[in-house]
């Protein structure tokens, strides 16, 4: 059974957008992911279509309706499904690596792409949605958030990228950055490429690397050498 994505969204016309591009959009072809974007609208029960009503207790913006949002997710991932529900928001856990590659060996994903202001707590609360944030910055829509999010993931699925693309040494992956890399010519602009990586001493280039992942971890990103990061 292949990892299946479903969305639900003000906008099921953005999809899948950057995702149906190069190994992701192939992966897509293939049946080695499936992608399905659903209008909310779809779910609403007047003649306006109407999604969302004004935020109890005042304040600026529309909040999306609890009963409309539930009938959209019932009706998509009944009770027994196994993917996990999640809702794109600033508030959310931090996508992490980690987070993403647990969701890449699972069945998929329920995705739900927050409008306005947000989305009525009740129905967070009622069906158990995983909230995930991309970052400390607020967009207009989960549209976005959650291409970043599904192309994190399904990246990681297997057979995804070809082998030559592999993952084991990138970023995260072993909790350090990347060391940086280099491909001919052997001199750009007056700078050669570092006598070791030509040198064809795979112990060399090994540690070498391991080296500028851990010296460029300690200048850029210190917290992910702290004991407790994953
Ligand atoms: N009023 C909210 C922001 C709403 S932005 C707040 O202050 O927390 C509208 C929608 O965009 C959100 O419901 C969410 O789905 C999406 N969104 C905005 N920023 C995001 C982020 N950093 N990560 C994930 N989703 C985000």
């Amino acid at each position: 059974m292949s990892f299946s994505a479903e969305i639900i969204t003000l906008f099921p016309e953005l999809f899948p957008g950057p995702l149906g591009a190069s190994v992701l959009g192939r992966g897509l072809a293939d049946g080695l992911w499936s992608l399905k974007a659903t209008q909310l609208r779809d779910f609403a029960t007047d003649r306006h279509r109407t999604v969302d009503d004004t935020p109890s207790g005042g304040g600026a913006g529309m909040v999306l309706k609890p009963d409309i949002l539930a009938s959209a997710i019932d009706a998509i991932s009944p009770a027994g499904d196994k993917r996990p529900r999640i809702l794109m928001s600033p508030r959310g856990a931090p996508l992490t690596q980690h987070r993403a590659r647990q969701l890449a060996l699972g069945p998929g994903a329920l995705i739900i792409c927050g409008r306005f202001e947000g989305v009525d707590q009740r129905v967070i609360d009622g069906r158990q949605l995983e909230e995930i944030s991309i970052g400390d910055y607020v967009l207009a829509g989960g549209e976005v958030a959650a291409m970043v999010l599904l192309e994190a993931v399904v990246r990681l699925i297997p057979g995804v990228l070809g082998k030559a693309e592999s993952h084991a040494d990138e970023s995260f992956e072993n909790g350090l950055l990347e060391y940086p890399h280099y491909t001919r010519p052997q001199q750009f602009e007056g700078v050669d490429i570092p006598a070791v990586l030509t040198s064809g001493d795979h112990g060399r280039i090994a540690k070498w690397r391991a080296e500028q992942s851990q010296a460029l971890t300690r200048k850029r990103r210190p917290d992910l050498l702290e004991p407790d990061k994953s």
